[in-house]
């Protein structure tokens, strides 16, 4: 009878051993551990992984960070973003965007116009992501004979272009975003590792290796194949990412330059490694236009990897990925060009 209250003494300092453990860990997680947040920007479901110090603050700067250069600088939508000011004026000063636009010329004329980031009017027609619906013939002619980066002129820190033209950072901005956050976020130090998704382009940081899977097109979940990689970003364009069907027919978002209607070549997906962000989104969407024997030679060009999966089911990967692809569906065959 007696033994009873001293038992309990022993105990209490057990029990407030234990709360000082956890609490003391779940401060200790958020400083030093990892931490996890998603968030909606430039029209898509973004995610970040981070593990290192101040992880929570490191994902919340990079949700700032996306957040804010879609409203402020790449947005054709928001009347106060960069982009939306240049396309209302056809033209202006463009010191945030200078570098990235001289890269987006280089692969439009590497890519003989395969990749044309003046087709805002072309999408406009097409309102994807609206009201989608075929546009009449006339009108995407005429809207078309506007287009082409061969009349965008860039001198001096400034761009100007005719009326009718209208710039669209659609297949590149992700890629940028990612670029962006490695040099003014994760470089910064203090981050052991990262992941980071835009939509179709990820972010992987951090002196480890990855794996990064390829969506399955024919499902929302599920891989077809997946990458072992080092750090470096991964993009794909896909055409299961943004589509309509009219008459039984599918209409998806990667327009064909040359006639204005979506690209029509066996191609569901192309996915390309870089170790620039701005490069790998660019380089999927121009890959996707041009097939994938063009394709293939574009992303060497560049020193990226690729991977091409068509409508038979046969995924092609470059030869440098040897090693690096495992299938993950039966259905599939996997090869290397
Ligand atoms: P992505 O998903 O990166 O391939 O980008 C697709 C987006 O880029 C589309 O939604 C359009 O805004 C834009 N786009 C479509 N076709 C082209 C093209 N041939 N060249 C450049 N941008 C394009
Ligand atoms: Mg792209």
């Amino acid at each position: 009878m007696k033994d009873k209250p001293v038992r309990k003494l022993y105990i209490l300092p057990f029990v407030c051993l234990i709360i000082c453990a956890v609490v003391f860990g779940v401060y200790a997680g958020n400083r030093f551990g990892e931490d996890s947040i998603e968030f909606f920007a430039m029209d898509t479901y973004c995610t970040a992984k981070t593990n290192g110090a101040k992880a929570e603050k490191v994902n919340n700067s990079i949700k700032e960070l996306v957040k804010k250069l879609d409203a402020d600088v790449l947005s054709r939508q928001n009347e106060s973003s960069l982009v939306y000011s240049l396309n209302e004026n056809r033209g202006g000063p463009i010191t945030e965007i200078k570098d990235y636009l001289e890269v987006m010329n280089k692969v439009c004329r590497d890519s003989g116009g395969a990749f044309d980031y003046t087709l805002g009017k072309v999408s406009d027609l097409w309102d994807f992501g609206g009201n989608p619906q075929v546009p009449g013939d006339d009108a995407l002619e005429t809207v078309l004979s506007s287009c082409g980066a061969d009349k965008v002129i860039i001198s001096y820190g400034s761009v100007s272009f005719p009326e009718g033209l209208s710039l669209d950072f659609g297949a590149c901005g992700k890629g940028i975003g990612l670029d962006e956050i490695r040099d003014n976020i994760l470089d910064e130090g203090g981050i052991k590792s990262s992941v980071v998704s835009l939509g179709g382009s990820i972010l992987l940081y951090g002196n480890r290796d990855f794996t990064v899977g390829i969506r399955n097109p024919e499902s929302i979940t599920g891989y077809v194949a997946t990458l072992n990689l080092p750090a470096c970003c991964v993009s794909t364009s896909g055409n299961y990412e943004r589509y309509f069907e009219e008459n039984g027919k599918r209409y998806h978002h990667i327009l064909d330059p040359k006639t204005g209607y979506p690209v029509d070549n066996g191609l569901v997906s192309v996915t390309v490694v870089s170790d620039s962000g701005i490069l790998s989104d660019i380089l999927s969407t121009a890959c996707f236009v041009l097939g994938l024997d063009k394709g293939m030679s574009l992303a060497s060009k560049y020193g990226c990897t690729a991977v091409f999966i068509d409508d038979n089911k046969c995924i092609t990967a470059s030869k440098a990925l040897e090693g690096k692809v495992k299938i993950n569906a039966d259905s599939y065959t996997l090869r290397f060009q």
